[in-house]
């Protein structure tokens, strides 16, 4: 049997709660015979703080970079509103994505049949939405230098971020996108703002010469950052991979989120350079947070935890069979109509965080 090392980092709020689901349906492929996980956990974000006064230790950071691959929960919460900036719990996930150079953020915005109905969106619009924002995660305006606040002296002070890319940047971005959308209806749409950015110019410049040298077989389209907003909401299901930087990318993949219903089932990967075997570091989490407001309670959706392992079968392992099998019982436990709060609609009833957890193995046991 095949074994990977994983390393988990639940986190603060409802982190432990969905990573303690994920466990489980790891365990179930080990007893199964199917495949064997390693796991072993450490603390990031609050509560790394509250233990070693960071947002993760040296050590733990040790064992991410020495995993096959890290899953993490959610990190915050009032408790910590008041931490220093530097060991602030976001400070944990930073510094992972920044040590494991993790500069392609894969967001799935995939809208169950089941759940059409608690998108914002018409039905019909969303029905069967399989799209993949593919966002740059390590360059651009985020981390460009200079980046500062000058006092000018006069009552006045000027607020700076520079928005900086190199070609190198944009091509390894653009050829995930482009090898991901191979893997699916072929099609990448690639976002920046050339009319008004030097930066969009060279980006347009650098994916149009990528694809022509050598991805001449995917459909590329592309579109201004701010049309591609306005497309996402007036007709989602005319794209398959959407590819682009840091800052329009965080927003549109929290538009495309919230066509799906809810932030409890939306995951996400983050994934390092290919090394010589063709491996990634690779980060997996839900879109979600540590929502304190139902932190404790049992409430928690799983799906976006669970959903994000499933990717990290896909694309960190090559398991793609088992990664269907995860989705295809996501996706039967939802047309079952069981529902957790988050997406409740109509249900008249609504489960709990361990009750989704054991329908979904019990749905992968009978796959
Ligand atoms: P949030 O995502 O934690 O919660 C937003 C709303 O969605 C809440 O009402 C919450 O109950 C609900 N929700 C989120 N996930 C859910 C799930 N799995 N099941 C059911 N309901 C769910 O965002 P927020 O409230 O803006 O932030 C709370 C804390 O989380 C803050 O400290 C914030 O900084 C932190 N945060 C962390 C991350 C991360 O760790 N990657 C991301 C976003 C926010």
């Amino acid at each position: 049997m095949k074994s990977y090392k994983l390393f988990l980092l639940p986190g603060d709020g409802i982190g432990p709660e969905v990573v303690r689901e994920v466990v489980r349906v790891a365990d179930w492929f080990g007893k199964a015979g199917l495949v064997h996980f390693e796991m072993e956990t450490g603390l990031v974000g609050g509560c790394a703080y509250d233990a070693h006064g960071a947002a993760i230790s040296e050590s733990d950071m040790a064992l991410a970079h020495a995993a096959d691959a890290v899953l993490f929960g959610a990190v915050g919460g009032p408790k910590w509103d008041a931490v220093p900036y530097d060991v602030r719990p976001e400070a944990g996930l930073l510094r992972l994505r920044k040590d494991l150079k993790l500069f392609a953020n894969l967001r799935p915005a995939i809208c169950y049949p089941a759940l059409a109905e608690a998108s914002s969106l018409k039905p019909e619009l969303v029905e069967g939405l399989d799209i993949m924002i593919v966002r740059e995660l390590t360059g651009g305006v985020y981390f460009g230098e200079p980046k500062q606040i000058i006092d000018l002296g006069n009552g006045q002070k000027r607020g700076i971020d520079t928005q900086v890319y190199d070609t190198y940047e944009i091509e390894r971005i653009g050829r995930v996108a482009f090898e991901l959308a191979r893997k699916r209806t072929n099609k990448v749409t690639s976002g920046e703002k050339r009319n008004v950015m030097k930066s969009g110019v060279l980006w347009n410049e650098v994916i149009t010469a990528l694809h022509k040298r050598e991805y001449a077989d995917v459909t590329l389209e592309h579109a201004l950052a701010d049309s591609l907003a306005m497309q996402l909401v007036r007709a989602p299901k005319q794209f398959d991979v959407i590819v682009t930087d840091n800052l329009f990318g965080d927003i549109l993949s929290d538009i495309a989120a919230m066509l799906t219903g809810s932030l409890g089932m939306l995951p996400s990967a983050s994934l390092g350079e290919a090394d010589a075997k063709g491996q990634r570091k690779a980060l997996y989490e839900p879109v979600h947070g540590s929502a304190p407001d139902i932190a404790g309670k049992g409430l928690a959706n799983p799906i976006a935890m669970i959903g994000s392992f499933a990717m990290c079968l896909r694309y960190s392992f090559g398991l793609g069979t088992e990664a269907d099998r995860i989705e295809t019982a996501i996706a039967n436990v939802l047309a079952s109509g069981l529902r957790t709060a988050d997406i409740r609609g109509n249900a008249s009833h609504v489960t709990g965080t361990v009750e989704m957890g054991d329908a979904i193995l019990a749905e992968l046991a009978k796959s």
